[in-house]
């Protein structure tokens, strides 16, 4: 067979791209402008979001919600034990405490039944993150907190992703989206915070530009060259650029066919490897669709041929990338260490975190990618 090389992920970015960047260029309105307005209408439109604000980054988006929602210190926000470390930085940033909850090791996600035991007086949010695409189950997890509590959505794999009949984006208070290369379509670095809460869209848009009362737009464009804004709160510099907003602009459009695209080639993978014992599969919403951000299995230590990082090796040296999944957050130092967390305080992260292995699934491979990595993987026994 021929050689070939398989990235994990690649963005599907070229001369369409190119040519947005060119009018703010052109132009000279390269911060947040009119074309950051346009990308976050439409990303609203989309997901069915009364409000988007665009941001620099999903992280910086999770900030700015928890910081708009009064999160401080003192204040408990619980967030899964396996994701990426972001989700449990941004607890950090606002002077406040993460408290980590198990996941479950066949969706991946946040598992309902082990919240209610982390919920203290001192609980103010909680960030179920829709791992990978799928979408937590929010009914659950809205069901076992109280009602104060908030909620956010770590929504950066699950762009364009159901749960029921409800986009991501929609399914708690707030919820944040990342525009990273890997994620299902990008805008170089950004991110996106969409809710249906009007007065918290708008302290979100006073806070992610320092707080300023009035935006750089209505500045100077009104009729008062003398106006400065006041600053009554503390705030942050999370503006995203127009080449940015551009950018996303041309990609949006694309989402849905990019996650058609996606959900084919999975439906492919399924079929050709579901016989494969030792590899499970990564599980499909019950009621929804998945937003396909990458394609994770789980390789089973009982019956796999050898060790999960040996399978990757080898895959690697036939020009196959894979990846783990993500982190275990409480097995990594920063946290270990904080916190004083055995690994095995959350059996079903440090599983994930040792066992799952993301298989290539991205808009640049062609047919015969796919069937060259269902052929590496079923060459290893
Ligand atoms: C990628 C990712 C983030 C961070 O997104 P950035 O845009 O890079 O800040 C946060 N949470 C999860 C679950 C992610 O996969």
């Amino acid at each position: 067979m021929e050689e070939r090389k398989i990235a994990i992920a690649l963005p599907v970015t070229g001369e369409e791209e190119w040519l947005a960047v060119k009018e703010p260029l052109m132009s000279g309105w390269i911060t947040q402008g009119p074309k950051v307005a346009q990308f976050e209408k439409q990303f609203a439109e989309l997901h069915g979001a009364n409000y988007a604000l665009a941001v620099t980054s999903c992280t910086t988006g999770l900030h700015l919600a928890l910081a708009a929602m009064g999160v401080g210190p003192g204040d408990e926000v619980i967030v899964p034990a396996f994701t990426w470390i972001a989700t449990a930085n941004v607890v950090l940033y606002c002077g406040a405490t993460p408290v980590f909850v198990d996941v479950s090791r066949d969706t991946f996600n946040m598992d309902p039944e082990q919240i209610a035991a982390k919920v203290t007086a001192k609980t103010k949010a909680i960030i179920p993150v829709h791992l990978f695409g799928l979408c937590a189950d929010m009914d659950a997890i809205r069901a076992a907190i109280p009602d104060h509590v908030k909620v956010l959505e770590d929504a950066a794999c699950a762009a364009g992703a159901l749960y029921k009949t409800s986009y991501a984006g929609t399914l708690g208070d707030a919820a944040s989206f990342s525009f990273h290369p890997r994620k299902s379509i990008t805008t170089g670095e950004g991110g996106m915070v969409t809710t249906n809460d009007g007065e918290l869209a708008e302290l979100m848009d006073q806070m992610r530009n320092h707080g300023a009362t009035m935006s750089e737009e209505q500045r100077h464009h009104g009729p008062k060259p003398y106006v400065l804004p006041d600053f009554n709160l503390l705030g942050f510099n999370y503006r995203m650029t127009d080449l940015q907003g551009a950018v996303g602009l041309v990609q949006l459009p694309k989402l849905e066919s990019f996650i058609l695209e996606r959900a084919k080639w999975a439906k492919f993978y399924r079929k050709q490897l579901c016989d494969i014992e030792w590899l499970r599969l990564p599980q499909e919403p019950k009621n929804g669709t998945h937003g396909w951000q990458s394609f994770v299995t789980y390789v089973d230590p009982q019956t796999a041929p050898m060790s999960r990082n040996k399978i990757m090796e080898l895959l690697q040296e036939k020009g196959v990338s894979t990846r783990p999944g993500t982190h275990a957050v409480h097995m990594l130092r920063l946290y270990k260490d904080k916190y004083d967390i055995s690994e095995n305080d959350f059996p079903g992260a440090r599983d994930c975190n040792n066992y799952t292995m993301a298989i290539p699934l991205h808009n640049r491979m062609t047919e015969e990618d796919y069937q060259y990595v269902v052929t590496n993987i079923r060459e290893l026994g």
